[in-house]
């Protein structure tokens, strides 16, 4: 066979300055709402995906607003791939209406909704909804990647090949995450857990375990649900109050010094999502063996 030297080269040169990051645009660019999404949508997309994150590190997706340049960059997405966040619904039409050609994924599509903890008052009326912090579970995590394959194949067929290999090898990593954790937890199954934003629904739901949660319709707790949240606590000998960095601790704070426990801080927010869910199963089972 005949070799051409010349081309070659180039054909190296051009490989090269594909793999340089941040040259040349990624043929997909999508952009999500929680950072756990980014890291499940950069395993699926892989190098020919762009991923922007709208909620940053610290901000809590309940009471987010998207800035003005992320306004602006959501105008070139290709994709949003959406949780059910409230802000979510509030920015959509705006957001669709400047760039129509721009998909939109649920990820709630095709997962068994739970209902949102709590959307109500103190008085028990409850308003309906689903509990949006959907990826807590691996087993959900799952299914949401798949949904985002088969989006992104949609979107750019040419890759469409990478994109199942890449989900694939995802959806191996999952289950053995999963298997991981529900060794982990198999002993603590039936119990409850005390946490100040109920976050960790399908997590619980997975694994057998009921979170029970100290806010109330997403509000600090009244005195009177406190009192009856740390008498429940001490006649179930819980000990523990989860929290997550994006909220404040005070109340948790509070309730633990009522029940003689601790806080323990959790995060279902990290970019780092398996090890984030290993952090809780370990948490867990910690705080039940003490
Ligand atoms: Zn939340």
């Amino acid at each position: 066979m005949h070799r051409h030297p010349p081309t070659r080269a180039i054909f190296l040169l051009v490989l090269l300055l594909a793999a340089l990051p941040g040259l040349g645009r990624a043929a997909v660019r999508v952009f999500v709402t929680v950072q756990p999404q980014a890291w499940l949508a950069e395993r699926v997309g892989g190098d020919v995906v762009g991923v922007e994150t709208l909620v940053a590190p610290g901000q809590s997706p309940h009471t987010f607003e998207p800035r003005p340049h992320q306004v602006e960059q959501l105008m070139e997405a290709d994709l949003f791939w959406r949780t059910g966040m409230p802000f979510e619904d509030a920015w959509l039409g705006k957001i669709r209406a400047t760039n129509p050609r721009m998909a939109v994924l649920d990820a709630r599509e095709g997962i068994d909704l739970l209902p949102e903890p709590h959307h109500g008052d103190d008085h028990g009326h409850v308003h309906g909804g689903s509990d949006p912090h959907l990826w807590t579970s691996p087993r959900v995590a799952k299914r949401m990647a798949a949904g985002l394959a088969q989006a992104l194949a949609r979107i750019d067929p040419a890759h469409s090949g990478q994109y199942a290999a890449n989900l694939a090898r995802l959806t191996a990593d999952l289950d053995a995450l999963d298997r991981e954790i529900a060794s982990t937890l198999e002993p603590l199954r039936g119990r409850r857990f005390l946490v100040f934003h109920p976050a960790w629904g399908y997590f619980a739901d997975a694994y057998g375990l009921t979170q029970v949660a100290v806010e109330r319709g997403g509000k600090e707790p009244g005195p009177k649900t406190l009192a009856q949240l740390a008498d429940d606590a001490r006649r179930s000998g819980i000990r523990t109050v989860f929290v997550q960095p994006q909220f404040s601790q005070r109340i948790a704070e509070t309730l633990a010094a009522g029940i003689g426990g601790r806080v323990v801080v959790l995060d279902p927010l990290a970019k780092d999502y398996p090890e984030s869910l290993r952090a809780a199963a370990r948490a867990l089972a910690e705080a039940e063996s003490r």
